[in-house]
Formats: structure tokens, sequence, C-alpha cells
């Protein structure tokens, strides 16, 4: 398969199988590679000063690193003697260098196999060590701002951003950054297999639409104007539709001037395809195939990537984003409670989930749950336990509740049952946190669950002016079925759009595009956007529609996330690398900075004096 292929070559490169193999002007082989089959060969290192011990007076082990890992040196520290001494030295008796913790070094000596008892099994070069080692300083190092060895206690994260260089070197780093590369090479190799064309689209242009807000650019040349940075490719490859490309790919970068979280940067990287004469069907085919070939590329298998529409996702998991690595879905007890007498349950909907073993939750944990879901929006919580011992039903409701309604109660013993009762959608979404909250895994275990989730609504409620907002983008097609008197119903509308979600986080998005000129314009009256506007706004693209443009869909799915879940990480920060902190800003550059006035007169620009 393709993506078996992939990955053979990728491995082969990073083990220096490559044509280039690994061999420069400094170095014949890599620290981490060396084995028992190399013992006796002569070799030049090139490498950081891991560690240094001593081992009397005369000796010391130093443990050499690069990007592949780490070889015990035996490094002679006393001054050479004279049958020690290095023939190029014109006869002069040379002090051993001085050999200090990250210290950049070239080491030439013999691989000999390490004596009884000193091997270590943890090190893939456990069982050999340099010996008869002439060691050349390359660059000295002052004492690093932290330990690059990763035992000791985490590191503040803004002292390794200020120096990202050395936290670089670690080995988290190392094999997130080769993971994300193996990535990118996977989907590339996954793209031009399905003949997707990679084409660049400009990084200063006009707005996009994304539903963020924009980094402007002023320019220079037109004073008093800005060029917006892309939120994403999205116009230019509706455009490149038009113009025939067919199948266009981009591992884009995208820049969103939004608050971050951590999964959320302001510029951020994404797999960006678009195709002509395909339909939904066509994406999710292509796309869940650079998925499964960037999982692949990580050592997992996808497999199948399971479908919801929106809906379902919704009344099972109370999400568009399901974390379907576990169970405890919404039970709906709507028609249960239709004729209660409990007045908490006299509402529209009634749904509950069963936290297994929750029932030895303690008064306290269960008042906080309720606090929980106040602040999630709900006017209360009920909840019930199971015993463990006999399943039996307790809590402060029960009295409440008719026989029949105890009877079709759900649970098991040593359940805890956690009931919200409210309008639906509201119902959904308190107790699809909730279940968040007690159920989901970390990262990194539960394997990997992917889901496309599919019909969108086309908008996702109505703003302060009474018009509907756009749940994808306003170039989302809506479902053809669902055109006639779309403007009367918006909010029954669905969409041709559909989300790619991985392990509960929103991997990515894409819709089959509106291509036809008249629906673009009814799409754009309903959300208010009026024809000047639309024209100022998008007006090229609109003109491109009228000569001729091809039924079209895509999606975009962020590579920055998938890393993060291939390499198990909980923070998307761990894979790039040079991100910026939580608040924006780069402690090693000191972006962003302010510009003298001078220099903001050029494009027309003059600071307003300070707030008081
Ligand atoms: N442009 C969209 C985004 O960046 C994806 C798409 O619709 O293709 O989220």
């Amino acid at each position: 398969m393709a993506e078996d292929g992939i990955d053979g070559r990728d491995q082969r490169r990073e083990d220096g199988g490559g044509p280039l193999g690994s061999a420069t002007a400094l170095r014949s082989d890599r620290c981490g590679t060396l084995t028992a089959a190399d013992i006796d060969r002569q070799v030049t290192l090139c490498g950081w000063v891991a560690r240094r011990r001593e081992h009397g007076e005369k000796l010391a082990f130093v443990d050499l690193r690069d990007h592949t890992g780490v070889v015990q040196c035996v490094i002679r520290t006393g001054p050479w003697t004279v049958d020690q001494r290095d023939d190029s030295d014109d006869g002069q008796f040379s002090e051993a260098p001085d050999v200090r913790t990250e210290f950049v070094i070239r080491v030439a000596g013999t691989v000999r196999r390490r004596r009884q008892g000193t091997t270590n099994p943890d090190l893939a070069t456990g069982e050999v060590e340099i010996v008869d080692c002439t060691v050349e300083v390359l660059s000295t190092a002052e004492t690093s701002p932290f330990p690059i060895d990763e035992r000791g206690p985490a590191t503040d994260e803004t002292l390794r951003l200020k120096h990202r260089y050395v936290d670089l070197r670690r080995d988290r780093m190392q094999r997130n950054l080769r993971l994300r590369a193996r990535v990118n090479s996977a989907i590339r190799g996954a793209m031009a297999d399905q003949g997707f064309l990679e084409v660049e689209t400009p990084m200063l242009m006009a707005s996009t639409p994304e539903g963020a807000r924009d980094f402007l650019v002023p320019s220079r040349l037109r004073p008093g104007s800005f060029y917006a940075l892309p939120q994403s490719p999205q116009l230019f490859k509706q455009l490149s539709m038009v113009g025939g490309i067919d199948r266009y790919y981009q591992i884009a970068r995208c820049m969103r001037d939004e608050d971050l979280r951590a999964d959320r940067q302001l510029e951020f990287t994404q797999l960006d395809a678009e195709m002509s004469f395909g339909s939904q069907e066509d994406v999710l085919q292509a796309i869940g195939y650079a998925v499964r070939a960037a999982a692949s590329a990580a050592g997992h298998d996808l497999g199948e990537i399971e479908r919801l529409t929106w809906q379902q996702a919704q009344e099972r998991f109370g999400s568009d984003k399901p974390d379907v690595r576990f169970g405890m879905e919404l039970i709906e007890l709507t028609p249960l409670f239709a004729a209660t007498g409990f007045n908490a349950f006299k509402a529209p909907s009634v749904k509950a989930i069963a936290v297994a073993g929750g029932a030895s939750l303690g008064r306290g944990r269960t008042d906080a749950l309720t606090d929980l879901a106040k602040s999630f929006g709900a006017k209360g919580l009920a909840w019930l336990k199971r015993s463990a011992a006999d399943g039996a039903l307790e809590g402060p409701i029960l009295k409440f509740l008719s026989e029949e309604e105890r009877v079709g109660l759900p649970g098991e013993a040593g359940d805890l049952l956690l009931f919200v009762a409210d309008e639906r959608p509201l119902v959904n979404k308190v107790l699809g946190l909730l279940r968040l909250e007690l159920g989901r895994p970390p990262v990194n275990e539960g394997g990997l669950h992917a889901v496309w989730v599919v019909d969108f609504p086309l908008f996702d409620g109505i703003d302060d002016a009474g018009r509907p907002m756009s749940a994808h983008h306003p170039f989302t097609m809506p479902h053809e079925a669902d055109l006639d008197g779309m403007e009367d119903h918006p909010l029954k509308v669905h969409s041709q759009a559909y989300d790619l979600v991985l392990n509960g986080w929103e991997l990515g998005s894409g819709s089959v595009r509106i291509h036809r000129r008249d629906i673009q314009q009814r799409v754009f009256r309903m959300l208010g956007i009026g024809l000047a506007e639309a024209e100022q706004k998008f007006g090229f693209l609109l003109d491109a529609f009228r000569y001729g443009a091809p039924p079209h869909a895509g999606f975009a799915f962020g590579i920055d996330r998938l890393v993060a879940l291939l390499a198990g990480e909980e923070n998307i920060r761990e894979v790039i690398a040079f991100p910026k902190t939580q608040s924006g800003t780069d402690p090693l550059t000191g972006a962003p900075a302010p510009v003298a006035a001078r220099d903001l007169e050029l494009y027309g620009l003059r600071p307003l004096p300070p707030p008081t």
C-alpha cells in the first residue's frame, strides 16, 4: 500500500539511509545509532555533551548527544603523556580540552563493547562505548537556562519558549517534530497519490470570512490600505477550481486573531484541499485516505472512520465533536417523564447520563457537579444513585417519582444518574459537557477514534438583528431539498457541511460549495450581506462564477491538532517548533513589539495617544 511505502521511505531517511546517508564533513556516524555491530570501527561523532561523570583522575565518561540519541565516550581529561601525543600537534604537549555540559564537540575514537556489568539496557547504544578518543571543541556553552535532561522537574513553559533552541534539543521535542515531518510527508504522498496538485496561495490578500478577526498588514506602497493575512486559503482554492486545477491541496498556514486555548494558536497549519466535480462522499474518501496515511506514519491504524449525523452526535453525545473513546451516552427519558408529577422534570426534554461507579461519590462532589451544570447554563441538576449492592435507587428526588418512572430508569448497580430537564439543545449541551468532565480519558489513552460528523445545520443561530448566522462559512451549499423556502425557516436548513473529529477534538471541516451565483446571493442576503458589501468583499469570487464554475467541494484539517493527538500531547505547542504563548506573545523574539512612530508614518499610520 502507498501508506506503507511512504512510512518505510521516511523511516529509512531518518535512519540516514537516504541517498546522502548520515556522514558529513565532520562526522562519520550519528551518536544514537551505534550498536554491537559497530564494534572495532573507527568513528567520528559530533554532538552536545549531555552529561559528564568523572572516572578516576584522568578519565571522564561523557554522554554525547545528537538528534538520534546518546552514546558514552571515555575521554581523557588530564594532560596528554608523550606516547599519547597527537602527531599533528607539532610535538607540543597538549591539555585535554575542557569539556562541559552542552559544549558542542567532535569525538574521534573506536567503538568498543562495554565491560561486563556496565552495559545499560535502557539505552539503544548501551552495549558499546567510544574509547581512545580525540576531542575537538567546536563550540563552548554557558550553563543552560534549564536542564535538558527531562527526568528533572518540569520547566516553566515561558522559560522553555524563551530558549526554544535549547528546548528543541530535548527528546520530547525531537520526537514530536520528527513525527510531524513524517506526518506532513505522508499527507503529501497521500494527496499526490490521489491526483491533488500542490498550489501555493498568497499570504498577503484581502479578507477571508472564517469567523475570526483578521491580522492586518499595512501597505507602504498604498498608505492607508491594508492586506489581510489569510484566515484560510478558502477563496483562492475555490478560484483554483474555476481555474481548472481540478484537485488542489496545500499544507497551508492560516492566521486568525482570536482568543487562544490549548488547542489553538494565532497561526496554525492545515491540510487544505478542494476538488472539482466531486460530492461530499468523494471528499470524505480523499481526506480519509490522507488522515489514515498520517496516522499510519505515526504507527497508528485509524481503520474505517465512523459517521454520525450532526443530530445524532448531539442526541447521543451532546456535542458536535463527540469523543467516542468512551460510552456514557445521553439517555432519552422524555417519554418516561411525559406525565410526571415532579415539577423539575416538567420540561420539553429530560435526559440523563449514567456514571459507572459514581454512586460512591460524596455529597460534596454531587454539589460541585450541580454547580458545574449551572455554570453550563442548566437551571439545576438532579441525581439518583443505584446502590452498589443491589442496584436499589437512592437520592433526595426519589420520593417525587412514580413507581412507573422508577421502574423505567436506566443504570446498573453502583451508577450515579445525572438528570437535566429543559429545552432540548440545552439538555444535550449540559449533559455532553458533564459526560466529558466525568469520563474523558487523558489524550494518550483509549486509542484513536475518528468520526465524520455530517449534515450540519446551515445556520447555527439568529443574531441580535434577527439574522441567521453561518454555521460554517457563507460559501457552504444547503441541501438541495431544503432550498425551497429556506428564507422562511433558516434554522431547519441542512448544509452539505461535514467535520472530522478525532478523540473529541474538531480536526477540521469542509463542505460542498455553492457554485451558483443565484444561490450564493440568496445566502448572502439571508446573512445580511448586501449586494454592495458582497461585491466589495467577494466580488472577485462572484465574478469568477460568471465564467464557468465547476461544482466543487473541499475540506481542511489542522495538522497541529492531528500531530498532537498522534504524539499523545495535550497541548499543540508541544508539536510546534516555535509557538506563541497562551497570550499570543513570543518570549524568544519579543513579538509583538511596538513600532517607532516615524516608521508607522511610512504606512500612513499615526499612533493614538495612550488611553487616559
Ligand atoms: N476553509 C475552511 C477552514 O479553514 C475549510 C473548508 O471549508 O475547506 O476551516
